[in-house]
């Protein structure tokens, strides 16, 4: 499932194929794609448009077009965008929508489990739709420990089921948060609004440093996720506890231990990422005696 550093490594690849680049023919071949609105009418009024700029927002790719009109794309569980050269063939497996540039390229965007959506906003509808779906995004100076302690300070939900909230900090997804979870040495199921500065600070970090691996390694390849080159990511083998249940945890040897938390199936080592402040004193005193 795309988070942020496959959503933006889409983003960056996308982007020289597509700026600067009319849309000469458009066919939206699966009406879920695009609902509640026609796909008739959606493509008929991207046909012709000219791409000023191709950026992300969360897990959202938008897509700018030099009349200010944007296509907001989320690819949800299993959708992907392919670059087609001109001459190669078409014809692509699962294929939900074509799009034909003027330079004779196409870009498809295909999707088994059909998830994924296409909507075209107005220049105005925006970012009123983004700010009311999104929170700050995790890369960005602004957000930090502040911008945690607000957003967590009414939940009771717990903190792994927090992160996952897209207004608490947009991109992260079910992968993400448990890597970032982990290098902040905090259980998924701490109450959300019980941290203390000092773990705001080490979760802004671990949030930080999760992503950031995941964009080095052109994000995680599990089931669908390509990049729009076909080329897949290789941060799967950098995962330090999501998957691993079972395997030693990296930084202590302690068997990683699965759990679920709101329905999502939840990697943490029990040692260093102990449930009760009590039990990290614990564990602190047995680390240095
Ligand atoms: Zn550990």
């Amino acid at each position: 499932v795309p988070e942020l550093p496959e959503v933006e490594t889409v983003r960056a690849r996308l982007e020289p194929i597509l700026v600067g680049r009319r849309l000469d023919q458009v066919e939206i071949l699966d009406s879920r794609l695009t609902r509640p609105h026609d796909p008739g009418l959606v493509a008929a009024r991207l046909l012709g448009g000219r791409v000023g700029a191709v950026e992300r927002r969360g897990k959202y790719v938008i897509v700018r077009f030099e009349s200010g009109c944007v296509l907001l794309i989320h690819l949800r569980m299993t959708g992907s965008l392919l670059r087609v050269h001109a001459g190669e063939e078409l014809s692509v497996a699962h294929a939900r929508a074509v799009v034909i540039l003027d330079n004779g390229s196409a870009v498809v965007y295909r999707d088994v489990r059909r998830f994924g959506t296409w909507l075209l906003l107005e220049p105005d509808e925006v970012g009123p739709y983004l700010d009311a779906r999104l929170g700050h995004e995790p890369l960005e100076r602004r957000f930090g420990p502040r911008v945690l302690e607000r957003s967590l300070a009414a939940r009771r939900a717990p903190l792994k089921a927090a992160l996952l909230d897209q207004r608490v900090v947009a991109g992260l997804g079910n992968i993400y948060a448990d890597e970032a979870l982990w290098r902040a040495r905090l259980h998924p199921l701490r109450p959300a609004h019980g941290l203390d500065a000092a773990e705001r600070a080490a979760l802004t970090r671990g949030i930080r440093s999760a992503l950031r691996t995941g964009l080095a390694r052109q994000g995680a390849t599990l089931r669908d996720y390509r990049t729009p080159d076909g080329a897949t990511g290789s941060m799967q083998s950098e995962f330090r506890v999501y998957g691993r249940a079972g395997e030693p945890c990296p930084r202590c040897r302690a068997p990683i231990e699965k759990t679920r938390v709101g329905g999502r199936g939840t990697w943490y080592c029990p040692a260093c990422q102990p449930l009760a402040a009590a039990q990290a004193g614990l564990a602190a005193s047995a680390r240095s005696s």
